[in-house]
């Protein structure tokens, strides 16, 4: 065991900050075609570009209390989030390979990549080939450079060893998500996962060799699993951020969150006099930009029939036929199916995290440590 390195893991930590800041920037602009360096970092909401000062990683966001500095506008707790999301994993490398200085910068380049992957997939149901194929070229080169990729294959040819066991991780990794995809094709008459995860695991394969990346399918699978039974029991999804005003006979209203369904729109925690069941209403519905793959927020204008509400407390509205232009109604329809089904992404990342940061560990549990248990249970 080496000593903890102060310095060094302090220094991780101070870089992944400002690479987290990094992949705010990477996030929004990458999915969109957009350059990553040029303009530097705007206000998302009036275009001012931000200083220095202003983009010290997580601290200057508690200091402007979340507020653009020029407008006021509100800038999203998720910007410090990820930005203290990634010095807390590159902290989480240092401590894993401690003196290790090739193998922690190839798994702190390797977690930048799986958090930008994870809110990408997050806001727009996708995996950015951008991301995924550079990436499993580059970790295929990197290999004889990291310590997961030693698997004492071939005796006295290191490099060749560690660029078969990256090569034989790249290929499981790829073929069982390919595997289960055709599976779930000829199950369910659909498809269970994405080509974007086939790459995906790939990509953590390639970082981690073939039995590290089985690991990582099944700690996502069963994260996955978890959460999908969570919403499953939970019942209904959550309404959405969205910019609603409605104004018509009787009343008018103002709310932040709705729920869009194939035939109408149901208004959470309005503010105002909701007009009486039956009503024609003109309806100001702002759409958020990333919930539809836009530049901008969209802003639908459209007349709408209030209608007996399914719940209590809130105020259900359809709009009338013909008022919604098409392109406005297949708007609304992309942002009712941004949260349709549960990305897969974000747990595979979580996955390969894992079993890049604690792979011998998880996989001396399940060799050594879960089969032991498991005879304490059955003893006599
Ligand atoms: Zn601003």
């Amino acid at each position: 065991m080496a000593a903890i390195d102060v310095f060094w893991t302090a220094v991780h930590g101070a870089f992944g900050l400002v690479v987290g800041s990094f992949l705010n920037v990477v996030i929004w602009r990458l999915p969109r075609g957009r350059s990553l360096v040029h303009p530097g970092s705007q206000c998302p909401a009036c275009g001012a570009p931000i200083g220095w000062r202003d983009n010290v990683p997580v601290l200057a966001w508690i200091l402007l209390r979340g507020r653009c500095r020029r407008c006021q506008a509100r800038i999203p707790a998720r910007y410090p989030l990820v930005e203290a999301l990634t010095g807390g994993l590159f902290v989480l490398a240092a401590l894993a390979f401690p003196g290790d200085r090739p193998t922690s910068a190839q798994v702190c380049l390797f977690l930048a990549a799986l958090v930008a992957v994870t809110f990408i997939d997050l806001d727009l149901r996708l995996i950015p080939d951008r991301i995924t194929k550079p990436g499993l070229v580059v970790f295929l080169v990197l290999a004889p450079f990291s310590a997961l990729h030693a698997p004492g294959w071939i005796a006295g040819r290191p490099a060749l060893d560690a660029w078969l066991h990256a090569l034989a991780g790249a290929g499981v990794g790829a073929g069982v998500v390919l595997a289960i995809r055709w599976l779930g094709s000829l199950a369910l008459g659909k498809e269970a996962m994405g080509l974007g995860d086939v790459k995906l695991l790939a990509l953590i394969g390639a970082v981690v060799g073939p039995w590290q990346a089985l690991i990582a399918l099944v700690l996502g699978s069963l994260g996955g699993a978890l959460i999908g039974l969570g919403l499953f029991a939970t019942g209904r999804r959550r309404p959405m951020d969205a910019d609603l005003k409605l104004g018509g006979p009787g009343g008018g209203l103002h709310a932040a969150r709705v729920r869009v369904d194939p035939t109408g729109i149901e208004v959470h925690g309005a503010q105002g006099t909701p007009p009486a069941p039956g009503a024609d209403v003109r309806v100001d519905l702002t759409l958020p930009a990333r919930r539809i793959l836009e530049d901008a927020d969209a802003r639908l204008r459209f007349r709408a029939r209030v209608v007996p509400p399914v719940r209590a407390g809130t105020v259900r509205i359809e709009p009338l036929p013909g008022s919604l232009s098409a392109e406005d109604g297949a708007r609304l329809a992309m942002f009712a199916g941004s949260y349709k089904y549960i990305p897969f992404g974000p747990f595979l990342a979580l996955g390969g995290a894992a079993v890049a940061l604690y792979g011998e560990r998880v996989a001396h549990f399940i060799a050594h440590d879960y089969p032991a248990w498991v005879r304490g249970l059955t003893a006599p």
